[in-house]
């Protein structure tokens, strides 16, 4: 059974419950921790106000007082650059849990990166070239060299990567990899034979921007059946991770 989830979007960016609705219903769904993990600074429409910290912060304590749920303080950034930076300052860094990453299609970033990285994938989607392809997989593992990164959210989803070579770096980088509720079907048959190989952390996560939707796992769980996945590659199923920012064995 999966106990927590570390994908969520709160009113702070583009999900539409308080931090204390989305606690409550995480409660009511019986899990034990979840991350609130708005969109990234960087995001065009959608993101987080750095404006917004202390006030995510004291909404996140109040939240963990009357649930007694543990809560997270997470982000959900974004890539930016073909170097493989992503929308987060170290500053930013100190004040968060836990740190999510994924592509996503608007993003601030220069103009350069825009049409080398941004455009071709928003124009061509899962048809990109091969070329465009190794370059998103060489930008996702440049972040992962950078970043103190906790899971890579919803992989090959509009923005195709190498699973296996993401895999590998993951598995050096103690990153996990997330199974999404609402785009697990962007993995094929082959790349959860990958992920199977190489053994990497996998993390289930609802990716829920409405409280109803915290703890809603269907597809994911069904993809979990379909490819018979261990189950204990699966850092959320009946045991909850160390992130890396608590973990003194990684420091
Ligand atoms: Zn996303
Ligand atoms: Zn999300």
């Amino acid at each position: 059974m999966i106990i927590a989830d570390y994908h969520i979007h709160s009113r702070y960016s583009h999900g539409i419950g308080t931090i204390l609705e989305n606690a409550e219903n995480a409660q009511k769904k019986g899990l034990k921790e979840i991350a609130i993990t708005d969109h990234g600074f960087g995001h065009s429409f959608f993101s987080m106000k750095h404006r917004d910290i202390p006030k995510i912060r004291a909404d996140i304590d109040e939240a963990q007082k009357k649930t007694e749920i543990k809560i997270y303080f997470g982000i959900e950034a974004n890539f930016i650059s073909t170097t493989g930076e992503v929308d987060i300052s170290q500053s930013d860094l100190q004040q968060l849990d836990i740190v999510l990453v994924g592509h996503h299609r608007f993003v601030e970033s220069s103009l350069k990166d825009k049409f080398t990285y941004l455009l071709p994938n928003i124009v061509l989607g899962r048809y990109v070239s091969e070329r465009v392809k190794q370059k998103n997989t060489a930008i996702t593992l440049a972040a992962m060299e950078k970043y103190p990164i906790d899971i890579l959210t919803h992989l090959n989803y509009q923005f195709p990567i190498d699973v296996r070579q993401v895999a590998k770096k993951a598995k050096q980088t103690h990153t996990f990899f997330e199974l999404n509720e609402y785009k697990v079907n962007f993995l094929s048959p082959s790349d959860f034979e990958i992920l199977i190989e190489e053994k990497v952390d996998l993390v289930i996560n609802s990716d829920a921007h409405c409280p109803k939707r915290i703890g809603c796992f269907r597809n994911a769980l069904e993809a979990v059946e379909k490819y018979k996945v261990p189950k204990e590659q699966i850092v959320n199923w009946d045991k909850v991770p160390i992130f890396k920012k608590f973990n003194k064995d990684l420091k």
